[in-house]
C-alpha cells in the first residue's frame, strides 16, 4: 500500500475537523493517527466566548476568535446532527462591586439590573449585584462534536501513538497533538492544567451560560439541555492530573453561592484536561518553519505532491495545535485555513500573525 498523501497526528476536536474539511474537499486519501487518550476536548466545557481577556489583549486574536464565532452555526448545522449547538446566550454576572470592578472591563453595556438578570434566571442568587448578557456568547457539547467528527472519518482514523514524525509516512503531515505537539515538533506548547466538575438535575434550572465572579472567585457555569451542568474550571501551571479537595471546594463554593439550588444537584464527575497554551496564548497555525518559504504562492497545486519540503525531510509539515482555552471555538475557522493551506496551498491572511516560528 503506498503511503496516504495526508496524515494528520491527533484526533481531536481540531485534527478531525481538519480531517473532515479536507475529505469534503475530495482529498480522500488521508489518515488520522490517534493515540486514544482523551484530549483537553473531552474535559472542555464548549463555551463559544469570544470576548475573553486574551482577545482583549491581542486584536489579531480577538479577529480570529470572532471569525471562527461566525462560522458555528453552519459547522454545527453542517454535521448535520445534535452537537449540543445553543443559542441562548451568555450572562456575565458580578456578585460584589469588587466582582463588578474586575469583571466590567470585559463587559458589553448595556448593565443589566438584578431584577432584569433574576427575569432571565430565577435561580440567580438575590446576592448578585450586576450583569449583562452576551447573546453572541453561545455553546456547544465537545463530547458530542469529537463523536459526530469520528463518525464522518470513522474509516480514516487509526489508533496509534505517534512518537516521532519521521515514522510518519505521508506527502502532508499535519501535527495536532494538542499538548503533545511540544514533543513531537519542538514548538513551546505548555499543558496548563483545568479541572471542571459535572453535576446533574432536573432540567431547566438554568438557561444561560453564567459567567461570574463570586466574592473574587472565577467560575463558570454551562447547563446542557439533558440536566447537566458544567462547573469550571481551575487554570493552573501544572502537568498533573489530580483532582484535588481544594479545588472542587473552590469551584462548587462559588456555584453554590451563584446559584443555591444547585445544592440538590448530584455530583456524577471530576475532570481533568490541559489546554494547550502558548507563550502569547494564540494557536500555532501553518507549515512548521514558515520562515523558509517566502513565496507561498509558489506551493499553489503542489501542496500535495511532496515537491516543497518546510518541514521535515521530503514531506511537508503543517501545525494546527496550541489553542489553549479556546480550540473548541476555533474548530471551524483552523479546520477551514488548514484545510486550505494543505489542499492547495492558500496561506489565508487570517494566518499571518499564528505562524508555529514567531518565537
Ligand atoms: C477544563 C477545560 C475547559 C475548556 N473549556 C473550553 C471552552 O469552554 N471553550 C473552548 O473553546 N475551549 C475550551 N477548552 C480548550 C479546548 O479543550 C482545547 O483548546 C482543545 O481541546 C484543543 O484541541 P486539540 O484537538 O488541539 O487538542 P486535544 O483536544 O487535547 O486533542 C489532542 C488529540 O491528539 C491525540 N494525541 C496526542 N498526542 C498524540 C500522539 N503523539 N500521537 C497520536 N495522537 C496523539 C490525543 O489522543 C487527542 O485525541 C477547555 C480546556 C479545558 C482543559
Amino acid at each position: 500500500m503506498s503511503a496516504p498523501r495526508v496524515a494528520i497526528v491527533g484526533g481531536g476536536i481540531i485534527g478531525l475537523a481538519i480531517g473532515w474539511r479536507l475529505r469534503q474537499r475530495g482529498i480522500d486519501d488521508l489518515v488520522v493517527l490517534d493515540s486514544g487518550e482523551p484530549g483537553a476536548w473531552h474535559v472542555a466545557a464548549g463555551m463559544l466566548a469570544p470576548g475573553g481577556e486574551s482577545a482583549f489583549e491581542q486584536p489579531a486574536l480577538a479577529r480570529l476568535l470572532e471569525a471562527s464565532n461566525e462560522r458555528w452555526p453552519a459547522f454545527a448545522a453542517e454535521l448535520g446532527v445534535d452537537v449540543g449547538f445553543d443559542t441562548t446566550g451568555t450572562l456575565g454576572l458580578a456578585m460584589t462591586a469588587d466582582d463588578q470592578a474586575e469583571a466590567a472591563r470585559f463587559w458589553t453595556p448595556p448593565l443589566l439590573r438584578p431584577s432584569e438578570l433574576r427575569e432571565r434566571e430565577p435561580a440567580l442568587s438575590p446576592r448578585v449585584r450586576a450583569g449583562v448578557y452576551a447573546p453572541a456568547e453561545r455553546q456547544v457539547d465537545p463530547r458530542k462534536v469529537v463523536a459526530a467528527l469520528r463518525e464522518r472519518l470513522a474509516d480514516r482514523i487509526v489508533a496509534k501513538r505517534v512518537e516521532d514524525l519521521a515514522e510518519v509516512d505521508a506527502d502532508v503531515v499535519v501535527v495536532a497533538a494538542g499538548c503533545d505537539t511540544a514533543r513531537l515538533t519542538g514548538l513551546p506548547v505548555r499543558p496548563v492544567k483545568g479541572q471542571l466538575l459535572r453535576l446533574r438535575g432536573e432540567p431547566g434550572l438554568l438557561r444561560h451560560v453564567l459567567s461570574a465572579t463570586v466574592d473574587g472567585r472565577e467560575v463558570y457555569l454551562v447547563p446542557r439541555a439533558d440536566g447537566e451542568i458544567l462547573v469550571g474550571a481551575t487554570q493552573e501551571e501544572r502537568t498533573d492530573h489530580a483532582v484535588t479537595a481544594g479545588a472542587v471546594h473552590e469551584l462548587l463554593h462559588a456555584a453554590l453561592d451563584l446559584v443555591p439550588g444547585l445544592a440538590e444537584f448530584e455530583l456524577i464527575e471530576t475532570t481533568v484536561g490541559h489546554r494547550p497554551g502558548t507563550p502569547d496564548n494564540a494557536p500555532l497555525l501553518g507549515w512548521l518553519a514558515p520562515n523558509d518559504i517566502t513565496d507561498l504562492s509558489g506551493l499553489s497545486g503542489v501542496a500535495l505532491s511532496g515537491a516543497a519540503s518546510p518541514g521535515a525531510g521530503d514531506r511537508l509539515v503543517i501545525v494546527a495545535a496550541g489553542h489553549h482555552r479556546n480550540g473548541v471555538l476555533l474548530t471551524p475557522i483552523t479546520a477551514d485555513l488548514i484545510a486550505g493551506l494543505v489542499a492547495d496551498g492558500h496561506q489565508d491572511p487570517l494566518l499571518e500573525k499564528f505562524a508555529p516560528g514567531r518565537f
